[in-house]
């Protein structure tokens, strides 16, 4: 009987799992976790749950891992080597793996300061013992000072504030959120925080974390120092592909795969947030950071393992994030868009900024509080239907934008 192994045991992982047991219900399968929970919602951790008292994490559908004997659960060990010749897996426990067919869904870990930065203890947020640890510091009137101005880190200082936290937010570009390129989305996410208390400082660099007098942590930046109880960095990531790299797979920031979440390796495939793949309605590569799309891209990878040929995955980066009461989803490639359109008023909580190439492709749809409208682009490209009206009207409006 064919044995299968899944490297990883976030959504993708999980989803691919999922949908090989589906295909192949006698099918021989191991799964191989260095985290010690089962899959768990990682979304969670940056939201409610450092509102709440949860004291474990809030698990994904149950796949019989603890119980199942068909599929064997190994956690709180990582692998370490792909033998590619030999078709094992080594792991860091001394343990080996013979797979027949292996599904890459090691995800991302956090990019990190350099020692040299960082000479006092900070927190970062990827799991869920993370999430424990910050949430335990949380504590009324703190003063939270926050590294990076993305998704994450906006997450956590709506989190923060909510907590009664003081929040100040440093982030080293003129703009915040300015990896999605969306003028629009980076205004109204200054406008909500700091109509929320948070001290934002923006093109402000960090030179140096270091202790302070009293318990709390001196943050040295080019704009002065800043006095914290609690450093929280949030700097992006980076994605988990040595272990495909260093056994002869393609990796160009993610391992590189194809429609059918295939790499070269006939015997491998790969999904999730490490792979770089083909977004077939923009004819691009890309790496995505989504839940959605790591879930649905493990789906595809598990079925193309089991030899469903048929299942593709080529969908735009969809994401979503929740700050405060509002709700934010980023569609598709924002980095390709020239000129915006936009429905409702960005200085409102309800917009959607619709992002056309210069040869008048949509390339992105971002929205406030608009998920709706979002769903419905995303799934009117999905079936390659023609869009609503609504939106389809929109591009005789837009405006070619400068700097994005
Ligand atoms: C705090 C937080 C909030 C987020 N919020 C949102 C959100 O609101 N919306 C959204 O769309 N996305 C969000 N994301 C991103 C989303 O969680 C990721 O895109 C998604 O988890 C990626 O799934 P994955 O399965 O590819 O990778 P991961 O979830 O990273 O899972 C990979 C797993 O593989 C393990 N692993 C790695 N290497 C090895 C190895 N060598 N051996 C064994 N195991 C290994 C990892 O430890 C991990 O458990 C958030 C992420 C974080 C951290």
């Amino acid at each position: 009987m064919e044995q299968f192994v899944i490297v990883g045991g976030g959504p993708a992982g999980h989803r691919a799992a999922r949908s090989l047991l589906a295909a192949k219900p006698q099918a021989r399968l191991a799964m191989v976790s260095n985290e010690r929970q089962l899959p768990y919602d990682r979304p969670h951790l940056s939201k409610r749950f450092l509102l709440g008292d949860d004291s474990s994490p809030s698990l994904l559908a149950d796949l019989g891992l603890r119980t199942e004997s068909r599929i064997e659960w190994i956690s709180g060990a990582a692998v370490g080597e792909i033998d590619r010749e030999a078709a094992r897996l080594h792991l860091d426990t001394g343990q080996s793996l013979a797979y027949d067919k292996l599904v890459i869904a090691t995800g991302s870990r956090v990019r990190k300061l350099s020692a040299e930065v960082a000479q006092a203890p900070v927190h970062y947020l990827r799991t869920f013992e993370d999430a424990l640890a910050l949430r335990s510091v949380l504590a009324s009137h703190a003063h939270v000072v926050i590294i990076g101005g993305g998704f994450i880190g906006l997450e956590v200082a709506a989190a923060a504030r909510q907590r009664g936290c003081r929040v100040t937010v440093l982030e080293a570009q003129p703009q915040l959120l300015a990896r999605t390129g969306c003028q629009a989305l980076s205004r109204w996410a200054q406008a909500l925080h700091t109509g929320n208390g948070v001290e934002l400082q923006l093109q402000v660099n960090v030179n140096a974390i270091e202790r302070g007098a009293a318990g709390k942590t001196l943050v040295q930046t080019s704009a002065g120092p800043v006095l914290a109880d609690v450093v929280v960095v949030g700097i992006g990531v980076q994605p988990n592909a040595e272990l495909a790299g260093t056994c002869g797979l393609d990796v160009d920031d993610g391992v590189v795969v194809d429609r059918n979440c295939a790499t070269q390796d006939p015997n491998i495939f790969a999904a999730g947030e490490v792979t770089r793949y083909p977004v077939t309605q923009l004819g691009v590569h890309t790496r995505s950071e989504s839940w959605t799309a790591a879930g649905e891209q493990g789906g595809v990878a598990g079925s193309a393992a089991a030899g469903d040929r048929s299942a593709a995955y080529g969908e735009m980066p969809w994401l979503s994030s929740d700050q405060y009461t509002s709700a934010i989803q980023c569609l598709g490639i924002p980095q390709l868009a020239s000129k915006y359109a936009y429905l409702g008023d960005v200085h409102t909580d309800q917009w959607l900024a619709m992002g056309w190439s210069s040869d008048d492709r949509l390339v992105c749809a971002i929205g406030a509080n608009r998920n709706r409208d979002i769903s419905a682009i995303r799934r009117a490209m999905k079936r390659n239907e023609p869009l609503a009206e609504i939106y389809a009207s929109a591009l005789k409006s837009a405006q070619t934008t400068t700097g994005k």
